[in-house]
């Protein structure tokens, strides 16, 4: 049986070449044919899995970037895929059950099962944890700003990343002011404008927070979590409830699921998709692919 390691060599704190290294080494153990193709560029991945042949297993090291990039690259068939993630975030890992330890991802390779999990799309991209439209889609672009400096660089190489969203979080709390927005769902308006909306694939949002509590991987539907207030007391109790893993009362925001989204306003907005922030638009449509990708997961999980 053929295996392919398609590894980002610059994911995370950890030794991307290493640990594909020794995941070569267990899957050989188990009688496998294992190449590892190292990734030299953003979207590269998507390449790599578009070029992989006959193969009876992927698996995926590094962050939810590249896991994201090499699904990209799949049209929908049954080749199963693992993941040992070793990014700085790793939501997919959280939300699937996926040791974060390599050692045990790399054992979930063979003892896991392959589960058919959705993937989101927003135009002609793929998502697997969420859109997020105003306030997260001015705190992903303030996150790039700081990024583009050699501080700001050196500081999420470093682990700071935390530190940058809150640094990037809190003016634009102070200062934004939201397009606020209109959401139809399969097709249905509702009757809200608002200023900030999240249509997750995931419940896991960004370290462990929920922002749609019950969505789920593969219900073959997207979530929503669309907020009626745009006051910075709102924005942080919102922050506050996913990282408690809450919902919001209705007077603060509505929740509902869908296989559709279409979001739209008159002046552009901003909006990010699986923490990359976008360029502003007027409207985006959001759907969803049952079952695209056959990713292992523990046992236990549902
Ligand atoms: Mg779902």
């Amino acid at each position: 049986m053929r295996a392919l390691i398609i590894v980002n060599p610059v994911a995370g704190e950890q030794r991307p070449l290493r640990i594909a290294e020794e995941t070569a080494e267990y899957l050989r153990g188990a009688d496998w044919h294992v190449d590892i193709w190292p990734t030299e560029r953003g979207g590269h991945a998507t390449e790599l899995a578009q070029q992989r042949g006959e193969r009876d297993l992927l698996v995926v090291i590094g962050g939810d970037g590249t896991l994201r990039e090499t699904v990209a690259g799949l049209a929908g068939d049954e080749t199963p895929v693992g993941f040992v993630p070793i990014g700085k975030a790793n939501v997919m890992a959280r939300e699937l059950g996926i040791p974060r330890s390599p050692h045990a991802a790399i054992r979930l390779l063979t003892t896991g099962r392959p589960t058919p999990i959705d993937v989101g799309t927003v135009g002609d991209r793929i998502f697997l944890s969420m859109v997020g439209v105003g306030y997260d889609g001015w705190v992903t672009a303030g996150v790039d700003a700081f990024r583009a400096r050699p501080w700001g660089q050196w500081l999420y190489r470093h682990g700071g990343s935390t530190l940058l969203y809150v640094l990037a979080g809190i003016p634009a709390l102070l200062r934004i002011r939201p397009t606020r927005v209109a959401l139809e769902a399969d097709g249905v308006a509702l009757d809200g404008r608002y200023p900030s909306v999240i249509i997750s694939n995931a419940a896991t949002y960004a370290i462990g927070w929920e922002m749609t509590p019950g969505a789920e991987v593969h219900d073959g539907q997207l979530d929503h979590l669309a907020n009626r207030r745009a006051a910075p007391w709102f924005v942080a109790w919102t922050t506050l409830a996913s990282m408690l893993k809450m919902r919001l009362p209705a007077l603060v925001a509505e929740y509902g699921r869908a296989k559709s989204y279409r979001v739209s306003a008159a002046e552009p907005f901003r909006w990010q998709v699986d923490g990359d922030s976008m360029p502003p638009a007027t409207e985006l449509e959001i759907g969803l692919l049952a079952g695209h990708v056959r990713l292992i997961v523990p046992l236990t999980a549902d």
